[in-house]
């Protein structure tokens, strides 16, 4: 088994500014596996909100590159092995994950959805985000976005209501708030909350920091609309904690470490009786295509990072009617 680790520097289209920041451009680090004549591949998109780099996730990868196996067939022992190796560096292990998966799914000539059972006509519709800025711009974002169902805003700004209007001229579709724990208080939180709820806003995501646990239970008890934890949830663990607090989380495979933590998270998630959305950060076509074939498990699926780049390496699955369709093609599916 051979393994080689390429760095690609992914440039956005527009600033990508949530209410943490703002960013042009994202390093994202691509893992291919060749074994017996066939590559397997899968892209690590490290987050510096979880304390990631590129520097520590090459540093991951190359420490598990040292506890591979002969071969990657083995695939759930192998998995637990390589968390064992690096057990915070989520990003590298989701990588290394999808590219024995995709070998895998090579291997066996099928595409992973099928490997797990899923229908792909099961697919919930994807948003498509909408970062912060000036409400005109904003306006002209929802307009370019015209060919999907359900948008997704990023909140947490000075001008929320503004650029909930300006959407609002165009398009009464829905829209999927993200404050990324930009409001600053449970009350303000709340107050935003039923100022969206009345502007057909079908869930908020993060409101409040993700420390603050015992102000979501408070709000949660309050809210007009379901609230999805993000930035608060990364370990399967955490889930009974959470589910006092929100009505879902926010699956990401660059936080759970790969495809198969993120189907444990969203069965574990289930028995909690929380809804699950499936998201994911700035990343190519290549990241997007493994949480895609998980999709179909998914209540809310916002898989639109691939689309926010310029200089995407990979074809993917692409977006038909708002949703994505997976091809049938072994693995990924990527070419
Ligand atoms: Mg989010």
């Amino acid at each position: 088994m051979q393994l080689s680790f390429i760095t690609r520097t992914l440039r956005l289209r527009n600033a990508f500014t949530l209410s943490r920041g703002s960013i042009r451009e994202k390093q994202s680090l691509v893992v291919e596996l060749t074994h017996e004549g066939l590559v397997g591949r899968g892209e690590a998109a490290p987050i510096a909100r979880y304390g990631e780099t590129p520097e520590s996730c090459l540093g991951a990868l190359e420490r598990m590159r040292e506890a591979m196996p002969e071969s990657p067939a083995a695939y759930v022992p192998l998995l637990r092995t390589l968390k064992r190796v690096a057990p915070n560096e989520h990003a590298a292990r989701a990588a290394m994950d999808a590219a024995i998966m995709d070998w895998l799914g090579k291997s066996l000539g099928a595409p992973l959805y099928r490997l797990w059972g899923l229908d792909p006509a099961a697919m919930p519709p994807t948003s498509m985000t909408i970062a912060i800025d000036a409400p005109d711009r904003v306006r002209e974002r929802a307009r370019e976005a015209s060919g999907f169902h359900v948008l997704k805003l990023k909140l947490g700004g000075a001008e929320d209501h503004a650029m909930v209007k300006a959407i609002r001229e165009v398009t009464d579709r829905p829209i999927r708030g993200d404050a990324n724990e930009g409001f600053p208080d449970r009350e303000t939180a709340l107050r935003e909350i039923e100022w969206l709820a009345g502007h057909n806003v079908e869930l908020v995501e993060q409101p409040l920091s993700a420390a603050r646990l015992e102000d979501m239970v408070w709000l949660k008890e309050r809210s007009p609309l379901p609230i999805i934890a993000d930035e608060a949830f990364i370990r399967s663990k955490d889930l009974s904690v959470l589910a006092q607090a929100y009505h879902g989380i926010n699956v990401k495979l660059v936080k759970c470490g790969g495809t198969l933590a993120a189907r444990e998270a969203i069965t574990l998630a289930r028995s909690h009786g929380l809804e699950v959305m499936l998201g994911c950060t700035i990343e190519s076509s290549l990241g997007i295509a493994a949480a895609a074939h998980l999709a179909p498990l998914a209540d809310y699926v916002d898989l639109d990072g691939n689309l926010l780049i310029a200089n995407d390496p990979y074809i993917g699955h692409p977006v038909v009617d708002g949703r994505i369709a997976l091809r049938d093609a072994p693995g990924l599916g990527i070419a």
